[in-house]
């Protein structure tokens, strides 16, 4: 069994983890390993180590590393043996390990101290990780940032990346300083494209396209070859397919990251995509992070996802995260006893137990065919975007399945519009629709550079149809050069906003004997006070100073209510 702890144990060593799980609370007595495991948080694992080991545990300890210590450590010793030196003093080193069972931390330090006594305490993972980037980071695209790098070894084919030739080398640098440069920012996205006299690469963070860096146009075609080559499209396919699609893995500080690959032919040359799909910015858990919604919304998707068949859509413009929450969604309602199948176009998050079907082109018939007869509990559509599928969804939802879906509209309640015009009567959808969900992705200010103002300009105030009282709200502002912090953006990070509307048996009753317009029905919604809009959640956002006013508009229209 492998415990979610970053390194693996023996079989002993788990089941005494596991042991030490249930001694620790009772409700996981008598249950099997697997079991307890699957019902513990990562930190609470960390904790029954620690208690085993007797080692203090930190979940943060990024806040108390000694920079000067750490920056004179030798990164690559520090990943390999994922543990970071934290404080010094006359008598004793204090280092954050993440596997007690290995002693390489403990024979370094009393190797490099042999007066001082060492003191360990145990931290995640990720923690350590984040800790150890730092110093990677600092040193710019050092020597070991690039060799963390590596193509995964299930990808047998693809391991020519660091067994190359004397020429290929430098090509294989630029390209393993590209990927790791994104991933350690935290890009979604790497760029490259072709222009008349030149070639570049950039990131999207945080929805933004960023800084061009350029590519020397001599090496157009071999870092392009290169990318195909690890992609293990043999030369003579590559003239023939205007674009290729795949995926790749790469290594990244201990990590397997996922990368999907998209490459189109245009007049100069080629557009390349890569998207990082880094599970660990990209695990998002429903309550947490990126989806910390505040407790009443949270209650509400509580109960929408405890409706036994139905269909849930959730509703946005691309980018706007909604596959991100539903896969939360989806890893919430993920138990042994349900079979949960999932239609996409591709297969982004993977999660345990939860069978994925790629939907391609032509197979989409026959394959919901067998699909629809594995009899499956939940399903998770990828998007509602023809007749085809909408029928899908309304039929799965009729037959006693619960349906989640995406759908690209702006507000909640045009879903209902959107099914209709895609050719699906409205009493069916009406019938069948349980929950009408909208969500945006806002920008996060930078806590360490914000600006404060007194309040909202009149102007603002008229224009958004505000009350007057915003005028003396002290609200924040991005700074516009930003901070060290940030890269100079302003901005950090991103929160979800989300809008539920529950659509109740008597507003279904409604709805489809056509007493209740989808428009007068969210107003009933609000006036009923139970869940705020997206516009609210976002002002509520701006006045705790979490976001500013353009972040806002960026994503909402604020102009209307
Ligand atoms: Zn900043």
């Amino acid at each position: 069994m492998n415990l979610d702890i970053g390194f693996s144990l023996n079989a002993t060593l788990s089941a005494t983890v596991c042991r030490r799980l249930a001694e620790m609370d009772a409700s996981l007595q008598g249950r099997p390993p697997e079991d307890v495991v699957r019902k513990c948080p990562a930190n609470r694992i960390l904790a029954a180590i620690g208690d085993l080991n007797s080692i203090p545990v930190f979940t943060k300890i990024k806040g108390m590393v000694d920079r000067s210590l750490l920056e004179a450590s030798d990164p690559d010793l520090l990943n390999r043996g994922m543990f970071v030196p934290v404080q010094l003093s006359a008598t004793e080193i204090t280092v954050a390990i993440t596997n007690p069972w290995d002693t390489i931390a403990v024979d370094t330090y009393l190797q490099q101290y042999p007066e001082h006594m060492v003191n360990l305490i145990l931290a995640p993972v990720s923690e350590v990780n984040q800790v150890i980037e730092l110093v990677v980071g600092t040193q710019g695209p050092s020597r070991t940032e690039l060799e963390s790098i590596a193509v995964d070894e299930a990808e047998s084919q693809k391991l020519d990346f660091d067994v190359t030739g004397e020429f290929e080398e430098p090509i294989a640098k630029l390209v393993a300083k590209m990927i790791a440069d994104g991933i350690r920012l935290r890009a979604s996205d790497i760029h490259i494209k072709c222009e008349k006299d030149r070639v570049h690469y950039s990131y999207r963070i945080d929805g933004d396209m960023g800084d061009k860096f350029d590519i020397p146009i001599k090496l157009k075609d071999r870092v392009d070859a290169f990318l195909l080559n690890l992609m293990g499209i043999p030369p003579e396919e590559r003239a023939k397919r205007p674009g290729i699609s795949g995926r790749l893995a790469v290594n990244y500080l201990r990590r397997s990251i996922d990368m999907r690959f998209e490459r189109h032919r245009t007049y100069r040359g080629y557009h390349v995509t890569m998207r990082i799909l880094d599970k660990g910015h990209f695990e998002a858990k429903l309550g947490m992070g990126s989806l910390a919604f505040d407790p009443g919304t949270l209650f509400e998707l509580e109960k929408v996802m405890a409706i036994p068949s139905g269909i849930i859509v959730m509703s946005g413009p691309t980018g706007s995260g909604k596959s991100t929450t539903l896969n939360a969604v989806l890893r919430e309602l993920n138990r042994p006893e349900d079979n949960i199948l999932t239609l996409e176009n591709p297969v982004e998050d993977e999660i345990q137990g939860v069978i994925h079907c790629d939907l391609k082109g032509d197979d989409f018939k026959p394959m919901i065919a067998s699909f629809m007869r594995s009899d499956p509990d939940t399903i998770l559509m990828g998007e509602v975007r023809d007749l085809e599928s909408a029928e899908l969804a309304i039929e799965a939802a009729i037959t006693g399945h619960k349906v989640l879906t995406t759908i690209h509209t702006p507000r909640a309640s045009q879903i209902i519009e959107r099914f209709e015009q895609l050719g699906i009567e409205r009493w069916k959808i009406a019938q069948t629709l349980k929950a009408a969900c909208a969500q945006r992705l806002l920008k996060k200010l930078c806590v360490y550079c914000k600006v404060q103002r007194d309040g909202l300009t009149d102007r603002d105030i008229k224009k958004f149809n505000l009350s007057e009282d915003w005028k003396n709200r002290p609200v924040y502002e991005r700074n516009h050069d930003g901070c060290g912090e940030c890269g100079g953006k302003g901005y950090f990070g991103r929160t979800a906003i989300l809008e539920i509307i529950p659509i109740t048996a008597e507003w279904s009753d409604a709805l489809s004997k056509g007493d209740l317009s989808p428009y007068e029905l969210e107003k009933s919604v609000r006036e009923k006070g139970v869940l705020p809009s997206i516009r609210d959640s976002g002002l509520k956002l701006l006045e705790e100073g979490v976001t500013d006013m353009a972040a806002l508009c960026k994503v909402i229209d604020m102009t209307t209510e």
